[in-house]
């Protein structure tokens, strides 16, 4: 049963989230509780009368990796496809994201002689799933488990999207169930950018400058368009719609949002300024409801991509006391251990070996760009201590117990597998500090991701894929995968009232 809202308890939800505006009706003469009518001409400030401008078959809010992917179903399918962006340009937090993406059995690894099935890692990875008790609903997750490899495929073979060589990095140590984008990590334009062109060829319209701040729906409560605020003159655009799919990302730079339902991280300062949590509060004014909002999200570096560097290549990362704190190569955890450890910043330090790796172009990127927060090249522990202001002493300890678990080939302290060798001069050392930068929690949706309301009924034309919906994963791939869940979702049903007409 899809839901229509009952035009009474519609109306009131619709005026106390100011985030509705229906088609055909003013929001007046509504007497609720016993206050009295409004009359003939009343309004609401700052709340044009709705007139659609513009009309498509499919509306998709965020232009981030998971709108740009529900959007490739309904494009080559030949619907009318619009995507719109708050910012002044597209990509959302995934353009800026460090591009790894954990990916079995698509062609470029297989390219590179790296085999993999991703229905059978599924089977080993469900109950892994289920044990932690984050998911909802196992099939949705199954789906965007196994579109990542789809969509690595056909973003490459249709869109040209590049993906670095796993040739490159598959025989130094690095992890091959990784996909990197184009030179590297740091190059999400390289995957992202083919991909808006080859929509735009294909028909899709890409507006920009366009703010989503209201569902529009019909006298019954239906959802038939959004309208836009253009943040750069605040003109008002009203976009009729048959299908919209919310893919406006997370909420972590919320603060009121963080701290009400992810106190966790409330203390934490935002990395990015982009993720508001706007489609999970515009849903939630349609009788959308929320879950998970709590759920786990690590922290991450001011450094984002340096913060990956562990799995490329040798390092050794250390507190402002000089001490080692974490496994380097899965030193995406370094900020949530350094987090935890209430520490404001930590040092990584790295020699020739990941200047001229497989990362050099993220490497160079980063020492040119973050020149304040890099010191280096010393020829000596004890210059390199100087110039990081820790205690010599205790930089020389940890680099003699490090160089002794490099001998034994074991490290005893923290279990480092990937790249467990000795650092050679002239050392350099950047300056991390942790920073919150994703969330989990979402809008509950049905396996084919139309939003549900509080009972599980589907409400009407709405579906979301990418941070806005937990069971997404958050991540480059898996928001991807989520987004062709969307796009097949709003296709289907499409197909099936065009053909019940
Ligand atoms: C620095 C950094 C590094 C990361 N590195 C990795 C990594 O290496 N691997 C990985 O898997 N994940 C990584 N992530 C996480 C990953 O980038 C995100 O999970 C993913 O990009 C989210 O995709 P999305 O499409 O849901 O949202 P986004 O990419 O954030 O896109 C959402 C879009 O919606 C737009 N929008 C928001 N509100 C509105 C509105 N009201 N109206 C219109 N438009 C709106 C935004 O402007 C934005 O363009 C990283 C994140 C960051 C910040």
């Amino acid at each position: 049963m899809e839901t229509t809202l009952n035009r009474r308890n519609f109306l009131k939800g619709a005026i106390a989230s100011g985030a509705v505006l229906v088609a055909g009706s003013a929001l007046v003469g509504c007497a609720s509780n016993g206050g009295s009518a409004a009359a003939e001409g009343d309004s609401l400030v700052g709340y044009q009368p709705i007139e659609f401008s513009e009309e498509t078959d499919v509306l998709i809010v965020g232009t981030g990796i998971a709108g740009l992917s529900a959007a490739m179903d309904p494009v080559e399918a030949g619907y009318k496809v619009m995507l719109a962006d708050k910012r002044d340009t597209y990509g959302g937090e995934s353009f800026m994201a460090c591009g790894v993406m954990n990916i079995a059995g698509s062609q470029a690894q297989k390219r590179a002689g790296i085999e993999g099935d991703p229905a059978e890692k599924w089977e080993k990875y469900a109950p892994v799933l289920e044990q932690k008790g984050e998911t909802d609903d196992m099939e949705y997750k199954k789906n965007v488990y196994l579109y990542q490899t789809e969509w690595a495929d056909r973003v490459e073979a249709d869109y040209g999207a590049q993906f670095q060589p796993l040739d490159d990095y598959k025989d130094t140590g690095a992890p091959t169930s990784m996909l990197l984008p184009g030179r590297g990590l740091g190059d999400m334009t390289a995957v992202l950018t083919p991909v808006v062109n080859g929509l735009e060829e294909k028909g899709a319209v890409i507006e920009l400058n366009r703010k989503a701040t209201n569902f529009i729906v019909d006298s019954e409560g239906t959802v038939i368009g959004m309208r836009f605020v253009d943040p750069t003159n605040d003109k008002i655009v009203d976009v009729k719609a048959k299908k919209i799919i919310i893919a406006t990302g997370g909420f972590s730079c919320n603060q009121v949002m963080v701290s009400e339902y992810f106190p966790e991280q409330a203390r934490m300062c935002p990395l990015t300024v982009y993720s508001m949590g706007e489609g999970h509060e515009l849903c939630r004014s349609i009788g959308g409801t929320y879950a998970h909002m709590d759920m786990h999200a690590n922290l991450m570096s001011d450094l984002a991509q340096v913060t990956v560097w562990g799995y490329f290549g040798r390092n050794v990362q250390v507190t402002p006391q000089g001490k080692r704190f974490i496994n380097e190569d899965q030193s995406h955890d370094s900020p949530d251990a350094a987090g935890q450890m209430g520490l404001g910043f930590w040092w990584q330090i790295f020699d020739s070996q990941l200047i001229n790796g497989s990362q050099k172009w993220n490497v160079e990127l980063n020492m040119k760009g973050n020149a304040d927060k890099l010191v280096g090249p010393c020829e000596t522990l004890d210059e390199l201590a100087k110039a990081m202001e820790v205690p010599a002493e205790n930089l020389k300890a940890t680099f003699e117990e490090y160089d002794g678990y490099v001998d034994a080939g074991e490290d005893k302290a923290f279990g480092k597998k990937l790249f467990l060798e000795k650092l050679e001069a002239p050392y350099y050392a950047f300056k991390h500090a942790p920073f919150r930068y994703k969330t989990h929690g979402g809008l509950k949706i049905a396996t084919d991701s139309q939003l549900v309301d509080g009972s599980g009924n589907p409400i009407a034309n709405v579906y979301c894929c990418g941070s806005t919906t937990p069971d997404s994963g958050s991540d480059l791939s898996p928001n991807a995968g989520s987004g062709l869940v969307s796009g097949k979702a709003v296709v289907a049903a499409l197909q099936a009232e065009g053909s019940a007409e």
